[in-house]
């Protein structure tokens, strides 16, 4: 593998930027003076930019960012290896959804205007915004002033020097430090319990604060609004030392890690699904490939077993998800990779499916159609809103509760199809199999 060359190097850290203060929501509390010492308010779209690339800096050039400490914290040699893949294929186009999903809530809580959608990203801001409810729900039950979009200063837990992380909402309520992060996608519920990235935020949060209150508890918090989900973490203060102690170790071993790559000695890799999931090198990493091998008992890229039995499927069962994830990552990195021009052996591009046929003029389409005489029942089609419209336009106060109600009961679900799971699941089992659930085999 070829060692980065130094100008790549020096063109990360040149990318760094010096801490960006932060826009304050509030200021009716005693303690503003005190948070205000690094905040500013929100000077409009230079602001809302400055945000939006520092998140992408932060993506695209920290070797050890704080989004990814859970990962380089699991697998040391994880950050070297990433280091080493070209291009930026963080996230594609769930990441920028999520950064502009950022921005909308930082605009929702500083009182300013939705900044524009950025160029290629389908999505719209009022469906964003009400889908942020639960998140700006919960930090506007914080007490005042809470600094949102904070740019902290991280490099005394990660170890790169001049590193930073943007925390989405920081605040002081009496002894305790609040520190919240927004998860915008659908994907995994993510646990704000034993959360590195978290303990960095609230580890800078700290060091930023302590002088100016008597901080004795720090909470946790990462709310993901489109899962339902709120995960609190609440640590005292000897417990919440101890616990960014081990994220600087952590940061300390994937350092050495990225020396010993550089100098091409041996890199120590740790697999695992969870570890795995997110890692932009895992379409090309040795280590997830041998893991994947070893756990189905199938060479890669040989095909499947012929004959398994009861026990050996529930043995190759929980590594199923680590196989479609490698399969899915490894055909998006072949297709990244042809489209970026370059050629995979035995392998090409072709066109797939076209989309569906739409008017290029309505306008025009319509005068056509009427010049032919067709009536207006063939010409339009009337179509009524689905259960699921009307409950968006409930949730959105475009109907009330009561007549969403009466709605509610004329909709109908199918029944749940079963699904395996592993025997911990929190789901009660499902006992009713009927010939319908039975697969044609
Ligand atoms: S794919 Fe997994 S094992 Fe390989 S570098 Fe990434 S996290 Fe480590």
């Amino acid at each position: 593998m070829p060692r980065p060359s130094r100008s790549s190097r020096s063109a990360r850290s040149a990318s760094r930027r010096a801490p960006k203060k932060a826009a304050i929501m509030s200021s009716a509390s005693s303690r503003s003076s005190a948070l205000s010492v690094s905040a500013t308010s929100s000077r409009s779209s230079t602001r809302r930019s400055t945000t939006r690339s520092l998140r992408r800096a932060d993506m695209a050039h920290a070797l050890l960012s704080p989004s990814s400490a859970a990962r380089w914290m699991a697998c040391p040699g994880s950050a070297w290896l990433c280091s080493q893949i070209k291009g930026d294929s963080d996230g594609g186009s769930f990441a920028s959804e999520g950064s502009y999903a950022h921005e909308v809530a930082a605009a929702l809580l500083t009182g300013k205007p939705l900044p524009a959608l950025p160029a290629g990203l389908m999505a719209d801001p009022q469906e964003i915004a009400t889908d942020l409810e639960p998140y700006l729900n919960y930090v506007k039950s914080l007490p005042g002033p809470r600094l949102i979009e904070q740019c902290l200063p991280i490099s005394q837990f990660t170890g790169e020097e001049g590193a930073h992380g943007t925390a989405d909402c920081v605040a002081l309520a009496d002894d305790e430090l609040i520190v919240v992060d927004l998860k915008f996608g659908r994907g995994v519920k993510v646990e704000a319990t034993h959360n590195p990235q978290l303990l960095i935020y609230a580890g800078a949060a700290f060091s930023c604060f302590d002088f100016a209150a008597d901080i004795r508890k720090v909470r946790m918090v990462i709310v993901q609004p489109r899962l339902g989900n709120i995960s609190e973490w609440t640590l005292d203060l000897p417990d919440f030392k101890a616990a960014l102690g081990e994220v600087r170790a952590g940061a300390e071993r994937a350092l050495e890690e990225m020396k010993a790559g550089d100098e091409g000695d041996e890199v120590s890799f740790r697999p695992a699904r969870s570890t795995c999931q997110f890692c932009r090198a895992a379409a090309r990493c040795t280590a997830y490939a041998a893991m994947v091998a070893k756990a189905t008992g199938v060479k890669v890229p040989v095909a499947a077993v012929p004959m398994i039995d009861d026990i050996g499927l529930a043995g190759v069962l929980s590594h199923v998800d680590a196989v479609k994830q490698w399969c899915q990552r490894v055909e998006e990195d072949a297709l990244a990779t042809m489209l970026a021009g370059r050629k995979i052996p035995g392998w090409k591009l072709v066109s797939g499916r076209e989309g569906p046929r739409k008017w290029t003029d309505e306008q025009a389409a319509d005068t056509l159609l009427k010049g032919m005489k067709l009536p207006v029942g063939q010409r339009y089609v009337k179509k009524l809103m689905t259960p699921t419209q009307a409950l968006k336009l409930f949730k959105t106060g475009g109907i009330s509760e009561h007549q969403w109600l009466k709605l509610e009961a004329l909709t109908t679900r199918s029944e749940a199809k079963p699904v395996i799971a592993p025997i911990d699941d929190k789901r009660p089992e499902y006992l009713k199999v009927t010939a319908a659930d039975l697969p044609n085999v």
